[in-house]
């Protein structure tokens, strides 16, 4: 079996997975990772992946450089399902998809590409992609720019929480 979110890997190799180079730490001032950056809250932010599965997958991590899911705040686990489904709202709304990937990979045998920073991951889905766990190891062509995805989802997280 290939690795879960093996692009992620790529951060890894560039020594992105520092908390000084962490692209999640540099999200948290609304800039890094190529400004993917879809919003700031209190305590999360939302990014867009820079290595996605299918248009419109998106990250939501905490803005606090934690790995454990059980070091979370009550507030942070909170603006997190408050903005997974956010989140959610906007791609539904954007782009209409037929169901959703949402989860964590907790630690590098589970596929986390940055492990030392919880995110989870929110993948829309239509009936005519590729079935989700043989998309893995794959290369995908993404029809549309990130770029142009993340300028249209931006307006749906001005109000992250
Ligand atoms: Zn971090």
């Amino acid at each position: 079996m290939e690795v879960l979110w093996a692009p992620w890997r790529m951060s890894y190799i560039l020594g992105n997975d520092k908390a000084d180079g962490c692209i999640f730490c540099l999200a948290t001032d609304g800039v890094g990772a190529d400004n993917l950056v879809l919003g700031v809250g209190r305590s999360t932010l939302a990014m867009m992946n820079k290595y996605p599965y299918n248009n419109g997958h998106l990250l939501i991590a905490p803005k606090r450089h934690v790995a454990a899911i059980d070091e979370l705040t009550e507030e942070e686990s909170a603006d997190l399902m408050a903005n997974l489904a956010l989140a959610k709202k906007a791609l539904q709304t954007l782009m209409n998809p037929e169901g959703y990937n949402v989860g964590l990979n907790l630690g590098r045998v589970a596929g986390a590409g940055i492990e030392e920073h919880l995110h989870f991951h929110i993948v829309p889905r239509w009936g005519g992609d590729t079935n989700f766990m043989t998309v893995l190891g794959d290369v995908r062509s993404v029809p549309e720019h990130i770029e142009a995805t993340c300028e249209k989802l931006r307006p749906f997280f001005k109000n992250i929480r």
